[in-house]
This record gives C-alpha cells, sequence and structure tokens, in this order.
C-alpha cells in the first residue's frame, strides 16, 4: 500500500512547475527603463506558474493628463479547459490554465507607460522625491495584464459587463484584435459583490441597477483566497461614486488600502518618491481565485502544503482526499467556481458530493492545500 500510494503522488501531483516567463518587446523604451521593466516582469515571473511565455508589448509614449500608465490585456473565453464559462480570461492566463498557446501570433499585454512622467529607473526602490518608481507602476501594469482586471462600464447611469469598445480608449490601440465581448463579464468580475445586491454579475447587463451597484463605493471582491488573506473579510474594490472607465471596479479600494499598506500595489493611485515591489497577500489571493498557479513558495498560505491526492476526477457522487498530513483527517471546504462555499465535512472520506452542481470546484483544507476537481 505504501509504495502504491507513493506512486499515486507521484502520478496525481503534477502541478505545473514552470515559472512564467515574459517575452518583451518594445517601442521607444529608453535602456535604462527595459531594466526595470524587466526587473518588474521577472518579480511575476518569479511568483506565476506558465507553461506558455508571456508576450508583452510595451509602448513608451506621451499619455494625456496625470496617467502614469494603461494596460490592455489580450482575452479568450470558452478554451477547451476554461473553469468558467461564457467568460473572458485574460489570455496570459488562459494560456497558462490550458498549457498552450491559445493566441499564437497576438501580443498578451499591451502596456503604455507615459514618456511624460519623473520616472525612477532604478531598481532598488530607494525612490527620490518628486520620482515615481518604474518597478512599482510597471509590476502594477502587467498585474492588469494577467487578469487582475474587469469588464465594467457605465454610461450615464447604464452600468455593464463586457461592453468595452477599442473606440473608448481611442487614440490608444492594441496591436492584438479587440476581442468582441459579447456582454460577458470577466472571471474578474465574477467575483464582484455589492453590499446592497449581491454578486454583480447575477444583476442584468446592461441595467440602471448594475450602474447603481458599480458606483455604490460598496463592492467586494469575495473570492475564496482574497478572503482568506483578508482576515475572512471580503476585500474592498474601488468603485467610486462618478465610475472612471479603467479605474473602477479593477483595483483594490485607495482609502482601504492606502500607501504603505502591503496591499496597496493594485489601487488606483500612486503617490511620487514610494515604491512597492510586491503585490500583497489579497492580489495574489485574486489572482488565484481567478485562475493562477502560484509558484509553491509564495505566500503566506503556500508554504510547506501536504502533498493532497483526489479522486475520482470528474466527480460523479462522491470524491476521496488522500493527504500526508500526520493526523490525516481533517477539516475540509468545498467552494464553487465563484469561490462560494457549498459543502463543509469535519472529516468524513469519501465525501458526498452528489448533490452539487455539473461545475468545478476546489476543495481546502486546513492545512493550506487546495485541490481542484470537476463534477459531473
Ligand atoms: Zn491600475
Amino acid at each position: 500500500m505504501r509504495k502504491l500510494f507513493s506512486l499515486l503522488f507521484v502520478a496525481c501531483v503534477v502541478a505545473p512547475s514552470s515559472a512564467a516567463t515574459f517575452s518583451i518587446t518594445h517601442f521607444g523604451t529608453p535602456p535604462d527603463a527595459q531594466a526595470a521593466i524587466q526587473y518588474a516582469a521577472d518579480i511575476w515571473g518569479g511568483i506565476l506558474v506558465s507553461d506558455v511565455p508571456i508576450k508583452v508589448s510595451v509602448s513608451w509614449s506621451a499619455l494625456g493628463g496625470a496617467a502614469l500608465g494603461v494596460t490592455f490585456p489580450n482575452g479568450r473565453k470558452d478554451f477547451p479547459n476554461a473553469p468558467v464559462s461564457a467568460t473572458w480570461y485574460a489570455s496570459a492566463l488562459a494560456n497558462s490554465i490550458e498549457h498552450a498557446e491559445l493566441n499564437p501570433g497576438e501580443d498578451d499585454i499591451n502596456v503604455y507607460l507615459n514618456s511624460g512622467t519623473n520616472w525612477y529607473l532604478g531598481t532598488d526602490g530607494n525612490t527620490p522625491a518628486g520620482q515615481y518608481d518604474l518597478v512599482s507602476i510597471a509590476l502594477h501594469e502587467l498585474g492588469h495584464g494577467l487578469g487582475f482586471v474587469g469588464l465594467a462600464k457605465k454610461v450615464v447611469s447604464e452600468g455593464s459587463f463586457g461592453l468595452l469598445q477599442a473606440s473608448d480608449f481611442a487614440p490608444l490601440i492594441t496591436t492584438f484584435p479587440w476581442p468582441e465581448q459579447d456582454t460577458l463579464p470577466g472571471i474578474f468580475d465574477r467575483f464582484l459583490t455589492s453590499t446592497a445586491n449581491g454578486p454583480l454579475t447575477f444583476l442584468n447587463n446592461p441595467s440602471n441597477t448594475l450602474g447603481t451597484a458599480i458606483t455604490s463605493n460598496q463592492v467586494y471582491f469575495n473570492g475564496a483566497n482574497a478572503l482568506a488573506a483578508n482576515a475572512g473579510q471580503n476585500a474592498r474594490v474601488y468603485a467610486p461614486s462618478v465610475f472612471a472607465l479603467g479605474s473602477s471596479c479593477v483595483h483594490l479600494n485607495e482609502a482601504t488600502f492606502p500607501a504603505g499598506n502591503p496591499n496597496e500595489l493594485m489601487t488606483p493611485f500612486s503617490s511620487a518618491g514610494q515604491s512597492n515591489h510586491w503585490p500583497g497577500p489579497i492580489c495574489l489571493g485574486i489572482l488565484r481565485d481567478i485562475g493562477w498557479t502560484l509558484a509553491p513558495d509564495v505566500g503566506v498560505a503556500e508554504h510547506h502544503l501536504p502533498s493532497v491526492h483526489l479522486f475520482p476526477d470528474p466527480a460523479t457522487s462522491e470524491i476521496t482526499i488522500i493527504t500526508n498530513n500526520p493526523g490525516g483527517k481533517e477539516p475540509i471546504t468545498v467552494a464553487d467556481a465563484f469561490g462560494r462555499v457549498v459543502l463543509r465535512t469535519s472529516n468524513s472520506r469519501p465525501i458526498d458530493v452528489s448533490g452539487l452542481d455539473a461545475g468545478s470546484y476546489i476543495a481546502r483544507g486546513q492545512g493550506g492545500w487546495v485541490a481542484r476537481f470537476l463534477k459531473q
């Protein structure tokens, strides 16, 4: 038996293990700036796992107003192993889930950085007063390109998901064909919930109700991993009373996570004279919730995970989970693709899943291990 189980572990714990690599094409970026951007990409490369190189195009150009950077992710939906159907995934994320290149010949991420900004191009984080740390901003922008992004929009009072047009962002253009979004939300949007309305993607789309919700100042990301990284609280998302295209509902809330907070990287505003070279636990939780695999040594809960073997997968009536935890049995929760806990068990094995709807689920143990399975 011992031998059999160790064979099973070898056979079943094949997580993809290659660190994500970035292939960056620059347009007008000075060499020192290229080095800082590569430094930021390497930080993400050490965090995320992907078999498929992430193709980024960086344009160093004059942007209007106070913008430091603007990022457009390419997108894919309904690819063979998509965890949630009728939902957009950043193509870098879709490729990592699929273990295959779904968009050959197309960039995954377009980043525009403002050539008029007083940038600090060093990589040591010692940003002088009055300058903006390029590593921090590139890390933020790449975060959007990797999937920390949604498809919310508001026109007068009507809110929508998946109605963004290329013309909304003129004169900026993308190097890849603009995906026709067909009023479908992004996977990030699937986790947004408002105090008054519950899950935002359950509301009519488009609708005035959705428009009110996305400007309610009470929008939260309720994925299980983000929640765990935020002391059990849903993470507050930036949703000001006046909708800001490209800013509302695609950032953590500025006032909740101000400068100095470990989760400030993905808030909408940056200050001169500061630096932040780590995404922070909530952002990492969000990336896991939307489908990214993190490198094994990243994040608090990721340390020293026990091996876990879940079978059968796909499941029909019950699942069995075997871990190498010394005690053997432990409390287990099962969450659906939206991160909502649908099943709890103290120590029963196997676990009856016959009552669950068809779909993808995540089982989680007290020891911090996570195992995905499909219910048929
Ligand atoms: Zn941003």
